[in-house]
């Protein structure tokens, strides 16, 4: 069963301070690491290694940590032969600053990411696809792929993330009217919704939104879910969080695994729940679970 996942790569950069630089000041890492970024390809990553066949859409530079980015996704498994390769233009890097208070800094670069145009969006990029999802807040690449997804007959899922939310009800309502899945993290629904706590941000979305089901993320409180006028909520698993980078993405991916096997709203949530507790336990974006990993914890 083949899911595509359309958005961004990224590569990502990690270095360690023991204090933040301030205005000309230098200040000297204490560690660097790198690691694969974005969050399409992330669950691109996590879809692989759910069993099922994981195509990424997206778009990289033609320099070297292009190379780099779609050379992990290969080793993961993950389907990259209809990535776009933009000219002139440097591929997607994020540089995290990683302070012992705990608060990251991050600085974006989107570069080729935004190559990818809803021109590039064709019906023969997507043959033999069964799920599309988009983790982008960019609504042409979404309104596009609602058109592909209805031609094709393949199932949707948005996870629009901060960038959509910031967008305000008007135009997420335009963007997701119909998709089957609407995934959100707490502070989004809160912030599209313009309320103050996520019960009435769900409870105002779950009114306003037009689509299958809306999932929305609640941290270390577990997930909620809205389908056919019913609000289900399932409990976080309790676990030691050490990085919950990239948490959202791998409950996303399980979730839509279980979505496509057909097991009911419980399931899913529970599911996503215990591949996404799996996750925060590991440090880097990608360490999401392999499916059999996700069943022995919900056996243990
Ligand atoms: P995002 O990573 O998109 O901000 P959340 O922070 O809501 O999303 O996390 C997504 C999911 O990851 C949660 O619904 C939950 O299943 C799991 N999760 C996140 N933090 C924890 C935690 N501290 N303990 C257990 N599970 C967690």
């Amino acid at each position: 069963m083949i899911v595509a996942s359309i958005g961004n790569l990224n590569f990502d950069i990690y270095l360690k301070v023991s204090e933040l630089p301030g205005p000309d000041e230098n200040v000297e890492a204490l560690d660097l690491y790198t690691g694969g970024g974005g969050s399409a390809a992330n669950f691109a990553v996590a879809i692989a290694k759910m069993g099922l066949s994981a195509r990424f859409i997206g778009a990289v530079g033609e320099d070297p940590l292009g190379e780099i980015s779609l050379r992990e996704l290969r080793a993961e498994g993950v389907d990259v032969s209809f990535v776009k390769r933009v000219r002139g233009v440097r591929s997607g890097v994020v540089v995290v600053l990683v302070h012992p208070d705990g608060v990251k800094r991050m600085v974006s670069y989107r570069g080729a990411n935004l190559g990818l145009t809803p021109a590039d969006l064709t019906v023969d990029k997507f043959a033999g696809v069964k799920h599309i999802h988009l983790a982008t807040g960019r609504t042409e690449l979404i309104l596009k792929a609602k058109e592909i997804a209805r031609e094709i007959g393949a199932s949707i899922s948005v996870d629009g993330g901060t960038a959509l939310a910031r967008k305000g009800l008007e135009i997420v309502r335009a963007a997701v009217e119909g998709v089957d899945v609407v995934f959100m993290n707490h502070v989004e629904a809160q912030l599209v919704a313009n309320a103050g706590d996520h019960k009435s941000a769900v409870e105002k979305l779950a009114r306003e939104l037009k689509v299958g089901e809306l999932v929305v993320t609640l941290g270390p409180i577990g997930a909620v879910a809205f389908k056919n006028g019913r609000l289900l909520h399932v409990d976080a698993f309790k676990v030691n969080a050490v990085d919950t980078t990239g948490a959202g993405d791998c409950f996303a991916a399980a979730y839509i695994t279980m979505y496509l096997r057909g097991r009911d709203l419980y399931e899913r949530l529970l599911f996503a729940n215990a591949a996404a507790a799996i996750k925060v336990t590991r440090p880097s974006a990608r360490a999401s679970p392999r499916y059999d990993e996700v069943v022995a914890f919900l056996e243990s």
